[in-house]
């Protein structure tokens, strides 16, 4: 069966309309599993009884289900959801102040399969569908205690987002629309391990979301050793990201995860400044989350605050505007696609 989630308006209208339902009817419809977030069609109080019932023989409300939660010592929240095929995705909710940041996925698993990554680890499985990745949300935000709401959202847990735009773009829509989930686009910001031709489809899209690009390295062969599928040049994604900012002025955030000894060395920052130096831009350094089973077998670690400090550095003093990313939730397997690694390899 379907879920209420995978449908668009007109969609939704015509289920209604078809079960003996008026239009206003598919609106109130919208509002119940969007705005508050019911899981059964028996809430839907203002829709008459006969409806509820039609529809639920046709439809579901949702179509995924937390199948195991994971709370570290900072409040850093990680779920795992179990989709309606029995594939599993994360979502994790990380607490920090006022703020609340949601991070979410958009495929099973990830094609891209850089190096230091749990998510591209066995590849993709499939993409998730816009009603799966616009859940999430709805989700998530149930597990919030009533005084804490989602602020941001990062399209930043697994899967390369730029390969699933066609569910992507719909599920933001929904995420942001007013009568959807109401989220401002400026705190909605989206990371991609660089896609020019796509980025230029997201460039297009309305309303105006944060890009950030994950650059890790400016040396495009030390760079197809982090992202071995990697085959667009460093400069093409820089352009790409530059077109981004002029499109919609917003500054791109560059992402690179420090591997000691790989990608943190005097020289690699020297190679950022020269091929950044100019652009108006923010690099944000993500000291690796280890993940075990990769540190192990590709001799892979995370770099010393010292080392970490030094780079960003050398960056600050070649103009660039830097952030250094703390380490949240390391205790409970943090790190991107990491719940899911667990849960499959003690499956
Ligand atoms: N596929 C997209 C978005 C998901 S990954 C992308 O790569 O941008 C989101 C961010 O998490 C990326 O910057 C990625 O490099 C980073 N990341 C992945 N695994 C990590 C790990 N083990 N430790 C720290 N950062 C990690
Ligand atoms: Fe995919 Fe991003 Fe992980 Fe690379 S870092 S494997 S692009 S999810």
């Amino acid at each position: 069966m379907r879920a209420l989630t995978e449908l668009t308006d007109a969609e939704l209208a015509a289920a209604v309309q078809h079960h003996g339902g008026q239009p206003f009817q598919g609106r109130q419809v919208s509002h119940w599993v969007w705005k508050h977030g019911v899981t059964d069609f028996a809430a839907m109080r203002n829709v008459p009884a006969r409806l509820r019932q039609d529809l639920a023989t046709a439809f579901t409300v949702r179509s995924t289900q937390v199948a195991k939660r994971d709370l570290a010592d900072d409040g850093t929240q990680k779920l795992l959801l179990a989709l309606a095929d029995g594939e599993t995705i994360e979502c994790v909710l990380i607490p920090d102040g006022d703020r609340t940041t949601l991070c979410v996925s958009t495929q099973v698993g990830c094609p891209v399969a850089c190096v230091f990554c749990a998510s591209g680890l066995f590849g993709v499985r499939r993409n998730l569908t816009a009603g799966e990745i616009a859940e999430q949300v709805l989700v998530a935000r149930a597990e919030l205690p009533a005084d804490r709401s989602i602020t941001n959202l990062v399209v930043m847990g697994m899967g390369e987002p730029m390969l699933n735009l066609d569910a992507l773009l719909p599920a933001l829509q929904r995420i942001h629309a007013a009568d959807g989930i109401g989220m401002g686009a400026r705190r909605i910001t989206v990371s991609t391990s660089g896609y020019p031709r796509q980025m230029e489809r997201f460039a297009a899209a309305d309303p105006s979301y944060n890009l950030a690009v994950s650059l890790h390295a400016a040396d495009d062969t030390l760079r197809k050793q982090l992202v071995p599928t990697a085959s667009t040049p460093v400069r093409e994604i820089v352009a790409a990201a530059h077109r981004y900012f002029g499109q919609k002025g917003r500054e791109v955030t560059y992402e690179v995860v420090l591997l000691e000894g790989r990608n943190d060395r005097p020289q690699d920052a020297e190679a950022m400044v020269e091929t950044l130096g100019a652009l108006p831009c923010t690099v944000n350094l993500i000291p690796w989350n280890p993940v075990e089973e990769i540190a192990a077998q590709r001799g892979l670690r995370r770099p010393g605050t010292a080392r970490v400090d030094a780079f960003a550095e050398l960056l600050r003093s070649g103009g660039l505007k830097v952030t250094v990313r703390r380490q949240r939730g390391a205790d409970r397997s943090a790190a991107c696609g990491q719940l899911r690694l667990r849960t499959q390899t003690s499956a």
